[in-house]
């Protein structure tokens, strides 16, 4: 199960992963927290007041086709408004995901959780600082809180009979991989998309992991060589989010994208398994018996 902010974060982050455990016979679930109704539309070619004003459905239909190219058995939808971006006039819309009470968003995924039995979760880190986005705050809350409490039957007790997972991870928005895109582009001799402000960015989060001010919890890097492509074609899915001619996800010609870093990076934050976390593989010491039969790894 990954568990995601708005329609087209599932196609940014960590698709390219599931796409492969579904190859390999892993259920898998999406959760969607909001609708992405206060999202900018990106693309001018898809910029018309008939998408604005149908903005909601016109996302929903995205996400239908995201979550098909990237392999999602089940998309469940949380149902919370579009907070906005951090100072803006939606985030004290009570309907958004930010003004919903802690504990009604936390039953809601922990009532998804004990529908789908996932045993693992899939969410953002704590660590936020660069994309402030109340949405993905809220999404790393309630992950962090549903996770214990799927677990607990004297918890949420209307929410369906207790199902612990037995990891938590985070996905990370990993540094290789823009360093690797980075040095791509101008090997190609092609302009870079890390230019003066990105590439200021990056260089600063490469001298914290270097320090090892970034946090030393367990890793989990994924190989996801053959599954890459179907990261560029689900964003693409998100025809208003989603500029098709941005460089930084289409800049380079898709057989280079596809082999400058095939791989996907996770940070263990939870781990209730015998074994414990291995450095390249989600499910490591899950075992498929595990999981009910008919629902399957997820
Ligand atoms: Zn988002």
């Amino acid at each position: 199960m990954q568990v995601h902010a708005h329609p087209d974060d599932e196609a940014s982050k960590g698709a390219a992963t599931v796409a492969r455990y579904h190859a390999a016979g892993v259920r898998t679930v999406l959760v969607t927290c909001t609708g992405g109704e206060e999202g900018d539309i990106l693309n001018p070619a898809m910029d018309s007041p008939d998408v604005r004003q149908n903005l909601y459905e016109v996302r929903m239909g995205e996400l239908e086709r995201s979550a098909a190219i990237i392999g999602y058995d089940e998309v469940i939808l949380l149902g919370y408004r579009d907070s906005g971006m951090p100072e803006s006039p939606a985030n004290s819309d009570p309907r958004s995901f930010a003004q919903a009470p802690l504990d009604e968003a936390v039953g809601r995924l922990v009532a998804a959780i004990r529908a789908t039995r996932p045993n693992v979760v899939v969410t953002y880190p704590q660590d936020q600082s660069g994309y402030p986005h109340p949405d993905h705050l809220r999404v790393n809350e309630i992950s962090e809180v549903a996770f214990d409490a799927a677990g607990d039957p004297d918890r949420f007790p209307d929410a369906g009979p207790a199902w612990q997972p037995q990891r938590l991870c985070y996905v990370r928005w990993s540094t290789k991989r823009m360093r690797a895109m980075h040095d791509k582009f101008l090997e190609l001799g092609m302009e870079s998309p890390f230019t003066d402000e990105r590439l200021g960015r990056l260089l600063r989060a490469e001298e914290a992991e270097r320090d090892g001010v970034a946090p030393s919890t367990p890793q989990v890097v994924v190989d996801v060589t053959g599954f890459t492509a179907v990261t560029r074609e689900a964003l693409l899915a998100h025809a208003t989010q989603v500029d098709p001619t941005s460089r930084h996800w289409f800049g380079l010609p898709p057989g280079v994208a596809d082999t400058v870093y095939p791989y996907e990076e996770f940070e263990v934050a939870r781990d209730l398994t015998e074994s414990g976390p291995s450095v390249d593989e989600l499910f490591h010491g899950i075992e498929p018996a595990d999981a009910e039969v008919g629902s399957g790894r997820g």
